[in-house]
């Protein structure tokens, strides 16, 4: 693939974000002076690798969300989401290869990783730029981590050190991504999860304690804490 290869980033925020207890969709949340997507896309734009940004926005609130947006220009567009997050994602991507089919990495991110680094952004699209199909940036797990049965009882103690916890962007051959979604045949919880179903290679690259998914209360209380002094 050319270095300099057409670059997409695809944001489903089309989700209540429940967990949240908010009125208003999650990425719609204010943090530190701006909603989540807001800082979301700022981020993907200020790596200076992505080309284009589509956002995918729960149905009914496409016209809020493009005014949120609206700072941006033409080189973020709005799409009515779907049913479930993998529907958004397509929707987004159709679009995505519609506006420009030229279009060869696409990155999928969440906008609750709003404070995402711009190192982690380029280190992937780098990746995927050299010839990696698929990459997610990831973390070492700190704490021990045992799967339980549904009573409740553990069954297994995984080996620590084999384990990552997985973030966003994950970047993608765009080939590929279309190949896994077309084949999808039942529920992930990430896009790098269907193209391992197709038994295809998934890299890694070195991700981020500040790329944390803001989720819960709580989560909103450790952002403003650590970025409400940050230059934004
Ligand atoms: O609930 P979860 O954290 O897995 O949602 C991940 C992302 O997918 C959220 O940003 C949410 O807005 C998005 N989503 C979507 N379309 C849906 C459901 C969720 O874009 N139908």
């Amino acid at each position: 693939m050319a270095a300099d290869a057409r670059v997409v980033a695809l944001v489903p925020a089309a989700g209540r974000g429940v967990r949240l207890g908010a009125p208003i969709p999650k990425a719609l949340v204010p943090v530190c002076g701006a909603p989540l997507l807001v800082h979301a896309v700022r981020g993907l734009l200020a790596a200076g690798c992505v080309d284009q940004v589509v956002v995918a926005a729960p149905p009914d609130m496409v016209d809020v969300v493009v005014d949120a947006l609206r700072e941006f220009g033409p080189t973020v567009r709005v799409v009515p989401g779907g049913e479930e997050r993998s529907d958004s994602v397509r929707l987004a991507l159709d679009e995505a290869v519609s506006t420009h089919p030229d279009t060869r990495v696409v990155l999928v991110h969440d906008a609750a990783r709003c404070f995402t680094p711009p190192e982690v952004i380029r280190a992937v699209v780098e990746a995927v730029r050299a010839g990696a199909p698929a990459v997610i940036p990831v973390l070492p797990v700190a704490d021990t981590v045992k799967e339980v049965d549904s009573a409740g009882h553990v069954v297994a103690t995984p080996d620590r050190s084999r384990l990552r916890v997985v973030q966003t962007p994950q970047g993608f051959d765009i080939d590929l991504l279309r190949r896994a979604h077309d084949q999808q045949d039942a529920p992930v919880t990430d896009d790098a999860g269907l193209v391992e179903r197709l038994g295809e290679p998934v890299a890694t690259v070195a991700g981020h304690p500040h790329a944390l998914k803001i989720t819960t209360p709580f989560d909103l209380v450790i952002a403003e804490a650590l970025f409400s002094g940050a230059q934004l």
